[in-house]
């Protein structure tokens, strides 16, 4: 399996080789050359596997050059029960409705991503070890990201993370998770600013060439092919779980931002699971919703992006739209090219006269829910089932009772945990959520990081005295 990129400017590479890398050097994303395609037997033959078994036997088809026995014991360490506090990882609860929760959200920092950062910690520290180098992961968070890529790199030998957040402006809840964390490798940098300006330090490190260089820094953002790929999985576990014949019709609806999560699940249909529709769930920012519904991608600029109640959703520059454009044109390289060069001219593009296919050809379905959309729904799944969801996890379900059928199990994609988002849960039910038990002390545990200024410099300084070398 060799991998391509959606612009055509990239030699044909391993997965290994794309594994370290952000954007193909001509701006596309790195794609497969071809998908694996899973036959109704062997799809038959994964009954039964545990979610780590299941997960080698799907990246295996993707990361055809790392030998069967080092992915199995990657698989193995990523996917385990003390890491995702539950037997079955993805535990699969019934709502009501012909409605299900996929729970992605069972891992160390209680959301989704989680899922493919376990991964990608253990197959990062593989493939350093093999090559005999060292990484330096330099980051900014608002949240979720930053600190699922920290549970997943803590420890890990060859990588050190710096991971950037605006000081005094992530929840008590987010702070404590991320800088409890007493790891050597792992540095929390608090800026006096704001998450954008954070993220702009960041690019300006990434962006002078010779430092990048000198001190290998990486990046772990959401266009990162093996995390997609590790996403891929629990579809494939999700439709195991939810059928007990072959080629039984299962939907899935997504909670969506940058496109990274539904797109794993378009790769999963492409690959011949029985899948009908994919539900795609946006909040008040609807780039995408808007998308499906029109055929025209118009992205916001940041003065048009809201702050909303489900703020991991408040995107409005899709990252990983591009791999799905990719399939939707037939594969054609130039045509991706000229659609992202009209896209910086003009600020839009206009694929309408593809409309048709969106649904009948690729399953896709849209739909978007507001803030008081979220409210509501939190209620009535607690009031209806006992069940609490998180405001992202409220986004899909608001959506995929809009798109259910008789007889089609529909599976929403549980994104995060409601002690996650606790003031939005206040806001709907009169009390707030309860973390989980093994978190309870979490706040009070002390905390490591490092304040400083908001400037380049300063950051700069704190990686050359701390860098792996
Ligand atoms: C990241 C995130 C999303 C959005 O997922 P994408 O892959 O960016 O579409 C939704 N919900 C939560 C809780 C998230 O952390």
């Amino acid at each position: 399996m060799k991998y391509v990129s959606t612009r055509g400017g990239m030699n044909a590479l391993e997965f290994s080789d794309i594994l370290l890398e952000g954007l193909a050097p001509d701006g596309g994303l790195a794609m497969p050359e071809q998908l694996p395609q899973v036959s109704e037997q062997t799809l038959e033959s994964w009954r039964g596997l545990s979610y780590a078994d299941l997960a080698f036997e799907v990246l295996s088809l993707f990361a055809t050059d790392i030998p069967a026995e080092d992915l199995r014991r990657l698989t193995r360490a990523a996917y385990t029960q003390e890491i995702f506090n539950s037997e079955d990882i993805v535990p699969l609860r019934p709502l009501d409705g012909g409605l299900s929760l996929l729970g992605l959200s069972e891992g160390p920092t209680l959301a989704f991503k989680d899922m493919a950062m376990q991964f990608l910690g253990q197959v990062f520290e593989y493939v350093l070890a093999k090559r005999g180098t060292t990484l330096n992961i330099v980051g900014a968070t608002s949240g979720d990201t930053g600190s699922a890529a920290e549970y997943a790199l803590r420890g890990k030998q060859g990588v050190a993370v710096f991971m950037l957040s605006p000081h005094g402006r992530m929840s008590a809840f987010q702070r404590a998770q991320m800088y409890s964390l007493q790891d050597e490798n792992i540095h929390n940098i608090a800026v006096h600013g704001v998450f954008d300006e954070a993220q702009d330090i960041v690019k300006a490190l990434a962006g002078d060439l010779e430092f990048k260089t000198k001190y290998r820094l990486g990046a772990v953002n959401s266009i990162n092919w093996a995390r997609i790929a590790a996403q891929v999985v629990y579809y494939f576990h999700g439709w195991l779980r939810a059928t007990d014949k072959p080629g039984q019709q299962v939907s899935f609806a997504v909670p969506s931002g940058n496109f990274g999560n539904i797109l794993s699940g378009h790769i999963a249909r492409s690959m011949g699971l029985p899948v009908r529709r994919l539900v795609l769930a946006t909040n008040e920012n609807n780039v995408l919703e808007e998308f499906f519904r029109t055929g025209i991608y118009r992205p916001r600029p940041a003065e048009q992006t809201y702050a909303t109640s489900s703020p991991s959703m408040d995107i409005s520059r899709a990252s990983n739209f591009e791999r799905f454009v990719f399939d939707l044109v037939g594969r054609d390289a130039a045509r991706v090219k000229a659609l992202w060069t009209a896209l910086a001219k003009d600020g839009s593009f206009d694929l309408s006269d593809l409309l048709p296919e969106f649904e009948s050809r690729y399953g896709f379905v849209s739909g978007q829910s507001s803030h008081e959309d979220r409210l509501a729904t939190i209620r009535s799944v607690y009031e209806e089932t006992g069940v609490l969801v998180d405001p992202h996890t409220a986004d899909g379900v608001k959506v995929a009772r809009e798109f259910v059928e008789p007889g089609v199990p529909m599976l929403v994609l549980e994104t995060a945990l409601p002690a996650k988002f606790s003031e939005t849960i206040e806001e709907a039910l009169g009390r707030p959520a309860t973390p989980p038990g093994n978190l309870a002390n979490l706040e009070s545990l002390p905390q490591r990081v490092e304040v400083m200024e908001c400037s380049v410099a300063a950051v700069r300084r704190f990686i050359e005295a701390n860098a792996k070398v």
